[in-house]
């Protein structure tokens, strides 16, 4: 699942989401990141996914239901997937709404970066520190970027997009918010010459907890500082678009696991699938957590690993539904209780294994089946991508293939 949504944005209205990219995979690890710490440090661009896939994702959320913007953000940074140029001028003909790139910006001195971008709408970049020191400390970039580098990309970047370039500064207590960071933060700002400026402050749970929003009055000194700048230290008005999951069990856990989800957004959501206590039932089988972050009360998915045992070569039932071509809900169903995963299987790596001899379901359902008797599940996330789970676990894929191998032999001798 590529594309979710609309999602309430504070700058963009009701924004579909696309993530064209594995989860986490960015050129940064910011100390605030709301997803984490990243897990892949690469500017290295790839074809992650096949884009037709993306692109039908993108239509079936654009028909569930009204939006004013498609966003491209992702889980990490969207500019590091190669198709990115041809997937903003696909949405923008096939679907008549305004494209948005949420980026860091570290890749814009790249000419394919910028080609890739200059039919999109609006570009959001960020830049959050005027020097590379204080770059480094809180953007953490891949080694080959450098402070000079990165603004220069995007200097370079203004002078041929004609579209609109909002910058976002993210302000943080400590860092970058004294006067004489923000004086120096100005004059990189005007360099690049945005449109507008949005200066954020890090009000969802950040990748480091020593992460402090500015006081109030920090954060109005860098709005008038930085002329036509907006401050925006709140949350966003309005609930996620679910039309994409089953139920609200399923549609809780998978935006908690890409977004920060307020309780009152998840009661939101048992509200529109009319399933009350499905939070109560989550926390009670210890799937969620509760924790506390600036007045707010935050969901957060348990892995896997925490709440599932399973003995090995446990009698299970497994489930395979395929949402699309290459995206497939699998329920692995026990005595005891439930899992759900959403796992991704690419044509490519699809052949790679079974080699047309059996469908996507039926390997899917042989791949549950190894990592159960295998005792294996507790190494699964609730999302992830058959490709990258069988690169990160080499034994996986030998396995897996072993059980393809033992079963055909079955088959020949029956
Ligand atoms: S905030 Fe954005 S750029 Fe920074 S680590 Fe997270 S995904 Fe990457």
């Amino acid at each position: 699942m590529y594309a979710y949504g609309p999602v309430p944005s504070r700058r963009l209205g009701k924004s579909i989401g696309v993530s064209p990219i594995p989860a986490k995979v960015c050129s940064y690890s910011c100390v605030y990141c709301q997803l984490g710490r990243t897990s892949k440090l690469q500017t290295r661009r790839e074809r992650f996914f096949p884009k037709e896939d993306i692109l039908r994702d993108i239509e079936a959320v654009v028909k569930s239901e009204s939006a004013d913007v498609i966003t491209f953000a992702g889980d990490g940074e969207p500019t590091l997937c190669d198709d990115l140029g041809w997937l903003v001028r696909k949405s923008k003909a096939e679907f008549s709404l305004p494209v948005a790139v949420i980026t860091n910006g570290s890749l814009l001195w790249s000419e394919d970066v910028q080609s890739d971008l200059l039919a999109a709408d609006i570009i959001l970049p960020t830049l959050d520190a005027g020097t590379h020191d204080l770059f480094k400390q809180i953007n953490r970039p891949h080694g080959s970027i450098t402070f000079e580098k990165m603004t220069s990309g995007m200097i370079e970047f203004r002078k041929n997009y004609t579209g609109q370039i909002w910058l976002e500064i993210m302000l943080i207590k400590g860092l970058n918010d004294s006067d004489r960071q923000l004086a120096i933060l100005k004059d990189s700002v005007q360099n690049v010459s945005p449109d507008r400026v949005y200066v954020m402050t890090p009000i969802r749970p950040p990748a480091e907890d020593w992460v402090m929003c500015p006081d109030q009055e920090r954060t109005r000194y860098a709005e008038q500082l930085l002329s036509q700048a907006i401050a925006i230290s709140d949350h966003e008005e309005g609930n996620f678009g679910v039309a994409e999951f089953a139920n609200a069990t399923e549609a809780i856990l998978e935006i908690s696991a890409r977004h920060p989800l307020r309780r009152e957004q998840a009661l939101a959501i048992e509200q529109k699938f009319d399933e009350t206590g499905a939070i109560d039932r989550l926390l009670k089988e210890q799937k969620i957590s509760l924790y506390s972050y600036y007045q707010s009360q935050y969901i957060r998915p348990v892995k896997a690993p925490n709440f599932f045992n399973l003995p090995k070569n446990k009698t299970v039932e497994i489930k395979i539904v395929r949402v699309n071509c290459c995206s497939f809900r699998v329920t692995v169903i026990s005595d005891a209780e439930q899992l759900h995963y959403r796992v991704i299987l690419a044509d490519a790596y699809y052949n790679n294994l079974a080699r047309g001899q059996m469908s996507k379901e039926q390997l899917l359902e042989l791949c549950f089946q190894y990592f159960v008797n295998n005792g294996l599940l507790v190494r699964l996330e609730t999302k992830f991508v058959l490709r990258d789970i069988c690169r990160q676990y080499p034994e996986f894929e030998m396995g897996i293939k072993n059980t393809i191998i033992k079963e055909e032999s079955s088959y020949h001798a029956n």
